[in-house]
């Protein structure tokens, strides 16, 4: 048998009760006969925490010692699961991601990994232990800092370790059990997607669903390696993220004899209340404005999400411009074009944060009609006006007012019969931080 990366949420390994009840389900999986690597985040919001102290002593703590520090909480978490699956007679050692060989470029905060050393993780094993590794850092060769990946970043050590080590799964433990046609917090009837293609959990990702780290999914995807999401407090099946051509293969596999399943049109309903929409009122119609406002956003470092511009009054010769950006990057949007103002010669800005996205998913809209009509009036029949659109060859999202995105989710969940007929998903840990 191969070797089985697992991955443990902070959820998971929140307290010492949570961190031996792990250590069984380790130790039950080597017994098994699989070699087990671990990648463990911090414990509970331990982020979270640390982060409020690194502010409480510094208004603007430097990127190379919140790195030093936000790292301390999975080195906390990797040495006491060690600990119990020591203490369950089973060999474990612990690495920080510098000793697993988890190289980064050198940009603190978001570091992105370079490449994969893991010798020492590949001797551990074979010698018979449970490598440990703490998730969401790395070190860069370039500065020899440490470094970490993002909020989240964990799931995508866990994917680049199982990637390098030719590991037969990754498998990241969480507190729902898989990944849901929508959440289940807003639609209590989601139901569990059993398999799903790494373009839709990527689409899923990136357009809010809180389920996978965007990267993480991106990493996979390139390295062809199955991902396997599963509730660390149940024993429940969870859900499988291969590629496309796999799917069927997962869902039809089995005695031959029961029925054929078919993979859904839609995968899910995600929502994002992370976004706000700027507009640039009253824009000259004219070659090069468009690209005028963009370039100096670009040169901000701004992510834009979607993009909309009005036709142009016939009667002014000024049009609209429309876009939306992650609430976080608002402010230093709206000083960039102020500073536009009078070379472009807009009208105004406007400003709003009171929207929400909600994205429907699904590799199946590639070959079905009529997919949008049917979303658009689902939402209009919930009595949501739609703000703007945009799409993807698998994907339409909408923005709404922020007040009306359960309600919009919802509505959409049911129009594409995704609700399951009894209560399937359970949150068990986590405080939502
Ligand atoms: N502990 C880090 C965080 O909370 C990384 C992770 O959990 O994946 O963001
Ligand atoms: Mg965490």
């Amino acid at each position: 048998m191969g070797i089985v990366v697992q991955k443990y949420g902070g959820s998971s390994v929140s307290d010492a009760a949570s961190i031996k009840r792990v250590a069984q389900r380790i130790v039950a999986t080597k017994k098994a006969g699989h070699d087990v690597v671990v990648v463990v985040s911090a414990m509970g919001d331990t982020t979270d925490e640390l982060l409020d102290l690194a502010h409480e002593v510094s208004p603007l703590p430097p990127g190379r010692e919140l790195d030093m520090l936000l790292t301390a909480g999975e080195r906390i978490s990797m040495a006491l699961l060690a600990m119990a699956i020591g203490n369950l007679g089973q060999q474990a050692q612990s690495f920080t991601g510098s000793q697993a060989g988890v190289i980064t470029d050198s940009s603190h905060g978001r570091a992105k990994i370079i490449d994969v050393t893991p010798g020492r993780i590949s001797k551990a094993i074979e010698e018979g232990a449970v490598a440990i590794v703490a998730g969401f850092q790395g070190v860069s060769h370039e500065s020899k800092d440490i470094t970490t990946l993002g909020r989240g970043g964990s799931d995508t050590t866990a994917v680049a370790l199982a990637a390098a080590l030719e590991a037969e799964v990754c498998e990241i433990y969480t507190d729902v059990d898989g990944i849901f046609t929508a959440d289940p917090r807003i639609v209590p009837t989601a139901r569990r997607i059993p398999v799903i293609s790494y373009e839709e959990t990527l689409e899923m990702a990136a357009n809010g669903a809180k389920i996978l780290h965007l990267r993480c999914v991106e990493y996979a995807r390139r390295n062809n390696m199955p991902i396997h999401v599963r509730s660390s407090f149940s024993s429940k099946e969870g859900t499988w993220v291969v590629s496309a051509d796999r799917i069927n293969d997962l869902l039809n596999q089995g005695d031959g004899e029961s029925p054929v399943m078919e993979q859904a049109i839609i995968s899910g309903v995600a929502h994002d209340r992370s976004e706000a929409k700027i507009t640039v009122v009253g824009v000259p119609d004219k070659v090069g404005e468009a690209a005028r406002i963009f370039e100096t956003l670009a040169d901000a470092q701004i992510n834009l999400d979607m993009i909309v511009q009005n036709v142009s009054a016939a009667a002014t010769g000024l049009t609209d411009i429309s876009f939306t950006l992650p609430r976080a990057e608002g402010q230093t949007a709206m000083t960039t074009l102020a500073r536009l103002k009078d070379e472009v010669g807009y009208t105004q800005l406007q400003y709003d944060d009171g929207v929400g996205k909600v994205s429907l998913v699904g590799a199946g809209m590639r070959t079905n009609p009529g997919i949008s009509a049917k979303f658009f009036k689902a939402i209009a029949d919930a009595g949501v006006n739609i703000e703007m659109i945009s799409t993807s060859e698998i994907r339409i999202s909408v923005v709404v007012n922020e007040q009306q995105i359960d309600d919009a989710v919802t509505a959409a969940h049911h129009a594409f019969d995704l609700d399951s007929d009894e209560v399937e998903a359970v949150i068990y840990g986590g405080t939502g931080r």
